[in-house]
């Protein structure tokens, strides 16, 4: 009988379940996760919750099994009917310093659970310290800010994030934590306790201690089924493993050969419409330009396409002399990247302008006046 067992029910696996069952995969659909009724990510840590894609009878009613279960060993498809799909994910980058372990992650329904306990039983604002101010460190620090918390976010640069967000938006972000009431520490965290932290030689204490400093593709499967595994599960175009035509990977666990690993929500989504696309021996759904957002501080930031190819940047502000837009140019002059904050338009406009290959004039770019429509035109 026709199969397909997705492995983790993250955005990648459940998308994938989804498509399947709009497309009306005639064999038997199940997912295996340990941590039950699939959820999103990305409300963990702007607002501590938890939010099911779907309810329980979405699965029951369309004949997708769930099993709660942690896959340990597993068998390679025996068959052309079946597919095993592995979407497992990522897990958070241990710290690497003495009781690092004791540091909490905000990776996981159960992190932002206990999370959210520790914070809500302070009768006047938790002491937390946030190590780490990529977007997840950056995201948190403002939630606990929020809810009435005393936040010190520590980072070893004082522009986290130049190489996805450009140098000058990232160093104001950056800065704009102090401007929202959170202290900043730049330095190396060198010991971690149940309720302190050592930074540069100097001791600081805390109730919460959240460690955010990245995250490794979760490979441990791919690697016990013996397939391909470089920095992520390896895949081709059709997210098709290499080393077996009927183990696809997708999602933040797999990484397209000759390409850097992604690891946003929007590419999770959209390996899983390819993945149905092999599946059902359709036509390749098209990808999109790399898009990913983040909120803090009631801003909204997004970036569109490769920050990695700017060798230029070009700036945009607002009539209260903030940035409003970082465009990133490469070596040849063209458009391949910018970043914006509260600009939903300007990042739909770019996203049109690096389909088509398109380059407004720097004099056009810089320009406030110049909307995201007429840009290019
Ligand atoms: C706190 C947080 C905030 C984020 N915010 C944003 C954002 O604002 N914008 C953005 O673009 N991206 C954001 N991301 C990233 C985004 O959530 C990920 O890119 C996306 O979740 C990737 O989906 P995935 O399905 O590949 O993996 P995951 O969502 O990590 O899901 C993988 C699943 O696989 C399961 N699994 C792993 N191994 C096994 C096994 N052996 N057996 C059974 N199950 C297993 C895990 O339990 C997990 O549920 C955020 C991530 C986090 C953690």
């Amino acid at each position: 009988m026709l199969s397909v067992h997705i492995i983790g029910g993250g955005v990648a696996g459940y998308t994938l379940a989804r498509h399947l069952v709009q497309q009306n995969y005639p064999g038997s659909i199940k997912i295996s996760d340990a941590q039950g009724l699939p959820y999103d990510r990305p409300p963990l840590s702007k607002s501590l919750q938890v939010e099911p894609f779907a309810p329980l009878s979405w699965y029951q009613q369309n004949n997708v099994g769930l099993i709660q279960e942690e896959v340990e060993n597993l068998q390679l498809p025996q068959s052309a009917e079946d597919w095993l799909v592995l979407a497992t994910g990522t897990t958070p980058k241990a710290l690497d310093v003495s009781g690092g372990h004791l540091a909490r992650s905000l990776h996981s329904a159960a992190d932002a659970a206990f999370i959210s306990d520790v914070l809500e039983s302070g009768m006047f604002g938790q002491r937390v310290l946030v190590i780490g101010a990529g977007l997840v460190g950056a995201e948190f620090a403002s939630t606990a800010k929020m809810s009435g918390a005393q936040v010190t976010l520590i980072s070893s640069s004082a522009a986290p994030l130049a190489h996805v967000l450009g140098q000058e938006l990232a160093e104001q972000l950056h800065a704009d934590h102090a401007n929202h009431g959170i202290a900043t520490l730049s330095g190396a965290v060198t010991e971690v306790g149940p309720n302190h932290v050592v930074v540069d030689g100097q001791r600081h204490e805390a109730e919460l201690i959240v460690a955010a400093i990245g995250v490794e593709p979760e490979t441990a499967l791919a690697e016990q089924l013996g397939l391909s595994v470089a920095d992520g599960i390896l895949v081709d175009a059709q997210q098709r493993s290499p080393s077996n035509s009927q183990v696809l990977a997708i999602g933040d666990a797999a990484r397209q050969e000759n390409q850097p690993r992604a690891v946003h929500w929007e590419s999770a989504m959209e390996d899983a419409a390819q993945a149905a696309a092999t599946i059902m021996g359709t036509a390749a759904p098209k990808r999109s330009v790399p898009w990913f957002w983040s909120d803090r501080h009631e801003m909204h930031v997004e970036t569109v396409g490769d920050f990695s190819k700017a060798t230029r940047t070009v700036t945009r502000m607002n009539r209260r002399g903030r940035i409003q837009t970082v465009f990133g140019l490469d070596a040849d002059g063209s458009l391949v990247s910018a970043s914006m904050i509260d600009g939903g338009l300007m990042a739909k406009a770019v996203r049109r302008l690096i389909e088509k290959s398109l380059t407004p004039s720097v004099e056009q770019l810089k320009d406030p006046t110049v909307g995201p429509r007429e840009l290019g035109r």
